[in-house]
């Protein structure tokens, strides 16, 4: 019984189909449906697309702090007393630099993010000018994460040679007014509609463990296959002290790693990142992340900090994968054997939000 639903989702997901509603959910809360079968056919279906490859995300939190917006999980939030350090834009120099620092420390994309609900007209020129500096200087791929887009922002940000555009789901339609007032679902629909117009990629996931139930799993991962999103993070709530949604909630390691084979199976070819909170939430189980997920942030996230990067690539090595990337994983592992791994929970310094002002570049 459990081996013909394991094959029927495997078969099902190697041909790009549906998944029903009925399977999908099982894969998130049928105990007798065993996590390693899963576990097992989501990696068949990794391999087909991405073989053993991991590709490696850096963050750059662009501009810090100070967003209109109440998303009850956001550090940024105007709700929030999170004590973060808040910045305006980094001048371009500062982003070009920890463009080439996230290329030479093994990453294959550079996701720059700026809070706010939308950039003005100004604001977008500025990164436009950014993002062509990066393309010309940096062999790293660009994605950007700037708010709400118009159909007017997106082709300017095409035009300026944007890899890709993140703008999060975060949850469904149904559960989104219960993590935020100040915009809707559609909202951010209408954002993911303007990038696909203009032959942006597009990067979008949701955050889970925010009180949602499977059925709102299932609707964010049915709706990415909708859009036929090419890049789906998942990340799994790291609860700030200071914002409105700041206790763990119950996920577990199995969970997680039932929900990351259910966005497998129902969107088989996409880059699927394990995103914010894998260390936090998957815990002594962080490597079985891989079966299904074929992408990783490395060096933590907008406002908090991630694990030591040699621990991160030498955990990849060990699992039997290898990194997107022109440097050597063994050369990596050497470079930041000494760096300290915090707290999962820890709020990034200065001098980790800002590394190539605060440090010396190398
Ligand atoms: S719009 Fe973005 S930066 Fe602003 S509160 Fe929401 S998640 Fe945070």
């Amino acid at each position: 019984m459990n081996d013909n639903r394991i094959n029927e989702l495997e078969t099902l997901a190697l041909d790009n189909k549906t998944i029903p509603n009925h399977l999908a959910d099982a894969v998130i809360s049928d105990p007798t449906l065993s996590l390693l079968s899963l576990l097992n056919a989501a990696y068949n279906i990794r391999y087909k697309h991405w073989n053993n490859t991991v590709q490696v995300h850096i963050i750059n939190n662009a501009q810090n702090g100070g967003c209109p917006e109440d998303c009850n999980y956001c550090a940024q939030a105007k709700t929030s007393d999170s004590e973060i350090e808040k910045y305006r834009l980094k001048p371009d120099e500062e982003s070009i630099n920890e463009a080439k620092r996230a290329y030479e420390n093994g990453a294959h994309r550079y996701c720059m993010v700026s809070s706010g609900r939308e950039p003005s007209e100004k604001r977008i020129k500025e990164l436009c000018q950014t993002i062509q500096s990066i393309k010309k200087e940096v062999p790293v791929e660009v994605c950007l994460s700037a708010g709400f887009m118009s159909d007017s922002h997106a082709k300017q940000l095409k035009k300026a040679g944007l890899d890709r555009l993140n703008h999060n789901l975060n949850t469904s339609e149904n559960h989104y007014s219960k993590i935020c007032t100040t915009h809707t679902f559609q909202d951010r629909m209408n954002t993911l509609l303007a990038a696909k117009k203009n032959n942006l990629d597009i990067c979008s996931g949701m955050i889970v463990g925010m009180g949602e139930s499977n059925e709102d799993i299932i609707k964010v991962a049915s709706q990415l296959k909708e859009l036929k999103a090419p890049s789906i993070p998942i990340n799994f709530l790291v609860p700030i002290a200071g914002t409105l949604i700041d206790k763990m909630t119950n996920l577990t390691p199995e969970k997680c790693l039932r929900i990351l084979c259910l966005f497998r199976f129902i969107n088989p070819k996409a880059e699927l990142r394990v995103a914010a909170g894998r260390e936090l939430h998957l815990r002594s189980m962080e490597a079985m992340a891989f079966y299904p997920a074929n992408s990783i942030f490395l060096d933590g996230y907008l406002n908090t900090t991630g694990e030591n990067a040699a621990k991160v690539y030498q955990m990849i090595k060990d699992a039997g994968f290898n990194i997107k990337s022109t440097k050597d994983i063994d050369a990596l592992i050497e470079k930041h054997k000494e760096e300290v791994t915090k707290s999962p929970i820890t709020l990034k310094t200065k001098s980790e939000l800002r590394p190539s002002i605060c440090q010396t570049f190398n």
